[in-house]
Formats: structure tokens, C-alpha cells, sequence
């Protein structure tokens, strides 16, 4: 695969790209108020501390869908296209957004609520980012 824009991670994201490399995804827990951030910044966005001093906690993964979109053109990624992007509301934390590519391709037919399952698409050696399957198929 050629062509993708990989994410360049920095001081704050390196542990979630870091995670990602070995298909775990982790969010950032404050220590201060214990709430999850992402993408996380240098202070809590909910309780201001900026000793947030985060925490980083693997999660399930599993998901529904909140809605998607299909992407025929894109000028930044090397994914063949069509393909669909999912805006994913984790069980675990309902409150964060993920985005991802739906393995299962452009034609899926979705529906609101529709269960997945996080997966990874492998970007280039060692760079990965969030995708998700279709829950209950592989
Ligand atoms: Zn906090």
C-alpha cells in the first residue's frame, strides 16, 4: 500500500499510535477527574487540570454506529475507493467519537445502531489506525 498520509504522532498521541501499531486501542484517561479524553490535549478538558498526567487504558471496541459516510473521492488517503467511513459511539465510552473505515466495504447496508467491531487498517510497518468490521462477521 502506497500513498497514505500516516499519522505523525506527537508527545500527546505517541501512546495511542503506539497502541494502535500492535491493534490495541487505548484512550487517555485524566488521573485528576478520571474522564476520557480524545484526542487529548495538555489540559483536561473536563476538569481543567493541566496536570492531567493521563492515564492510558486499553478498550473493548466494541461499538454501534452513529453514522457514516461513503468517500468517493479523497484527496488524503490511499484506500481504494469507494470506500465507508463509520462515526462509531463506543460502549465502553459513549461520550468519544471514533471514525474509522467499515471493513466490510462501500456497500454495506447500515443502519443506525448497527453493532461493530473495532479492527485496524495497517497503514505501513508499525503505523496503524482504527477501522471497524461489522459485529458477528469476520
Ligand atoms: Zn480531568
Amino acid at each position: 500500500m502506497t500513498g497514505h498520509i500516516l499519522p505523525v504522532p506527537d508527545e500527546m498521541s505517541a501512546p495511542y499510535w503506539d497502541a494502535c501499531s500492535r491493534h490495541e486501542l487505548k484512550l487517555a484517561h485524566c488521573s485528576q477527574c478520571a474522564k476520557v479524553t480524545h484526542p487529548p490535549d495538555v489540559t483536561c478538558p473536563n476538569c481543567h487540570s493541566i496536570e492531567p498526567d493521563f492515564v492510558w487504558k486499553q478498550v473493548s471496541g466494541h461499538g454501534r454506529v452513529r453514522s457514516w459516510t461513503v468517500i468517493r473521492q479523497s484527496f488524503l488517503s490511499g484506500f481504494e475507493l469507494p470506500f465507508l467511513l463509520v462515526d462509531v459511539e463506543l460502549d465502553d465510552h459513549p461520550d468519544v467519537r471514533l471514525i474509522g473505515r467499515l471493513i466490510d466495504g462501500a456497500d454495506t447496508p447500515l443502519t443506525l445502531g448497527d453493532a461493530v467491531t473495532l479492527t485496524f487498517d495497517d497503514l505501513a510497518p508499525g503505523v496503524a489506525v482504527p477501522a471497524f468490521v461489522m459485529a458477528g462477521k469476520s
